[in-house]
Order: C-alpha cells, then sequence, then structure tokens
C-alpha cells in the first residue's frame, strides 16, 4: 500500500508547512481545522512561504501554483479524511484532545488508512488506544520550519506493525525528509534533549548567568548551535514548549521540572514570535 491522498487536521504552524511539503511533493492535501477564518489565513501564509521559495530559486512558479492547487481547506473532519490514505495531526500538544480526535479518525477514515501524530513528546501507544486499528497509528515528528528542516522522527508505539513504518518512511522520502527509527518513549530523542537545554538556559536567565542575548551567542558560537535557546523558543512557541515540559515533567521526573521563568512568561502572554514577544522583542522588527 502506498500514500497517494494525505489529510493534515490543525493548520497552525506546523500543520501548514506539513502541507506545504505535502502539496510540493505532488500529494493530494486536505487541510482541516476549526474555522474557514483560520484555513484562510494559513493558507496565505503558506503562499506566502511558497512565494518566498520562488524568490530565491528554489521552487518554479509553475511548481508553487500546482502545490497550491492541489490543497483543499475543510472545516468538516468527516469529509477531511474519508478517502485519505494517510492523516497527519497537528493540533495542540493537549492528550484529551489527541484522544478525541483519533477516536474520531478511527470511525471516519478508510480501514487501511495510516493515522499519524505530529507530537513533540507524547505517547503514540496511548493515542493509539483510542482507535481499533494500533496497528496502523505511528508517530511522525517533523520539525519547525517544516519546508526547511530535514528530519521526520518516525515514533513506532507498541503495536505499531512493520507495514505502517515502512509505509510511513517511504512517505517521507517522497516528501524529501530524512528519518530515524525510534522506539516510543517520552519525549523521543530530540524533544527530550532540547527541553533539558531550553530549560537549563531559561534557569541560567533566572539567575543572571548572562543576558538572553549572551546566553544564545555562547551556544552558538562556543558550541556551534545554529540557533540560540532563546531565539528557537520564540520560534517555537513559548506555550508549545511549556506543554512539552510539563508532560516530560510528569513522565520522566524532576530533571524536567519547568522553569518558574518560562512559566511567567506564558502567564504574561509573551509566547514567542507568533505574538510579537516571546524572550526577545519583535514588536518592530
Ligand atoms: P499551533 O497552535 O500553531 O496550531 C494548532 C492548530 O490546531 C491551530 O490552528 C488550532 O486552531 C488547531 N486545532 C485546535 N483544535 C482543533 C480541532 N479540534 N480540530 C482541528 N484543528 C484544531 O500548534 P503547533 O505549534 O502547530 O503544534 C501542533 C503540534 O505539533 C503539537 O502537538 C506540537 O507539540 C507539535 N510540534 C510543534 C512544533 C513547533 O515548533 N511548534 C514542532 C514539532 C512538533
Amino acid at each position: 500500500m502506498g500514500i497517494q491522498k494525505v489529510a493534515v487536521i490543525g493548520a497552525g504552524t506546523m500543520g501548514r508547512g506539513i502541507v506545504h511539503v505535502c502539496a510540493l511533493s505532488g500529494f493530494e492535501v486536505n487541510m482541516q481545522d476549526v474555522s474557514s477564518e483560520l484555513l484562510e489565513k494559513s493558507v496565505n501564509i503558506l503562499g506566502a512561504n511558497l512565494q518566498k521559495g520562488v524568490e530565491r530559486g528554489k521552487v518554479t512558479s509553475e511548481a508553487k501554483d500546482a502545490a497550491l492547487a492541489r490543497i483543499s481547506c475543510i472545516t468538516d473532519l468527516e469529509e477531511a479524511v474519508k478517502d485519505v490514505d494517510l492523516v497527519i495531526e497537528a493540533v495542540p500538544e493537549i492528550m484529551e484532545l489527541k484522544l478525541e480526535i483519533f477516536s474520531k479518525l478511527d470511525r471516519y477514515c478508510l480501514p487501511d488508512a495510516i493515522l499519524a501524530s505530529n507530537t513533540s513528546t507524547m505517547s503514540i501507544t496511548e493515542i493509539a488506544s483510542a482507535t481499533n486499528r494500533p496497528n496502523k497509528v505511528i508517530g511522525l515528528h517533523f520539525f519547525n520550519p517544516v519546508h526547511m528542516m530535514k528530519l521526520v522522527e518516525i515514533i513506532n508505539a507498541l503495536e505499531t506493525s512493520e507495514e505502517t513504518y515502512d509505509v510511513s518512511a517511504a512517505f517521507c522520502k517522497k516528501i524529501g525528509k530524512e528519518t530515524v527509527k525510534i522506539n516510543e518513549f517520552p519525549g523521543f530523542v530530540t524533544s527530550r534533549i532540547n527541553c533539558l537545554i531550553g530549560n537549563e538556559a531559561f534557569v541560567m536567565l533566572q539567575e543572571g548567568v548572562g543576558t538572553p542575548e549572551d546566553i544564545d551567542k555562547a551556544l552558538k558560537f562556543g558550541l556551534n548551535h545554529p540557533m540560540g535557546p532563546f531565539e528557537l523558543v520564540d520560534l517555537v512557541g513559548l506555550d508549545v514548549r511549556l506543554r512539552n515540559q510539563q508532560y516530560l515533567h510528569e513522565t520522566l521526573g524532576e530533571k524536567y521540572k519547568p522553569a518558574p521563568l518560562l512559566v511567567k512568561y506564558v502567564k504574561a502572554g509573551r509566547l514567542g514570535r507568533k505574538v510579537g514577544k516571546g524572550v526577545y522583542d519583535y514588536t518592530d522588527k
């Protein structure tokens, strides 16, 4: 079984990026979210990102138009998933929400369809338990910005079949991604390491060890990280990071307890670039 048609559930930062790469690679994609206004906003951002690709000579104008023509924006979940071979869920990192969506996906999708989650940290085995097809549930963890980041972490849950893994890995290759095969454990590889580094940076800021600029510069020029931890968390979203951190704290213990300063920033609404202010202020940029 190969993948011909895809649905992406949740058209936020990650969902629209996944739609972008799938459509550009020739797949028909249904993009679903809770309102048509959100879908319209997402498709506009996605179109602007494709246009930047054209200006940089990475995408032809014809390929951009063909990609946009492959995308259908649909608010009704059943309508969006009823005839697809692969669903990729990218709604917020809240287990109850993911369980509710997977239980509906199981009812609405074709019996052979693969159901994937883009969760950064959560148990695919638990998500699969909301369905009657745990052998067809898998984690496909993309990175932000999806059209620029090479990796997809493929997460096998307890019951994921080898066929589901093979079809998913072949699909990732077709959309131009490198993959790693991960056996499920909270935070997989990347989120677990990234949360530790990011949280330690907040602890240092709290302790007055350095300014955000100096802490970021130390990691970039001293440890060769492409981005500093504060630049990265502003891109990811502080609310998204805090949810990941709280889940790892619950599942892996004290080592992952969110820094009080991260919690304080989220309470203040400083959620990162998406709202114009996170650790850094983007209002003038
Ligand atoms: P986001 O908040 O930008 O987008 C989530 C979208 O889901 C929103 O558009 C929202 O309207 C929609 N949504 C909410 N409830 C819905 C429902 N019932 N049905 C359909 N759509 C619904 O979040 P995001 O940053 O794109 O994160 C999505 C997932 O991807 C999370 O699990 C997150 O942990 C994971 N992830 C995020 C990043 C990142 O850098 N932001 C990286 C990798 C993985």
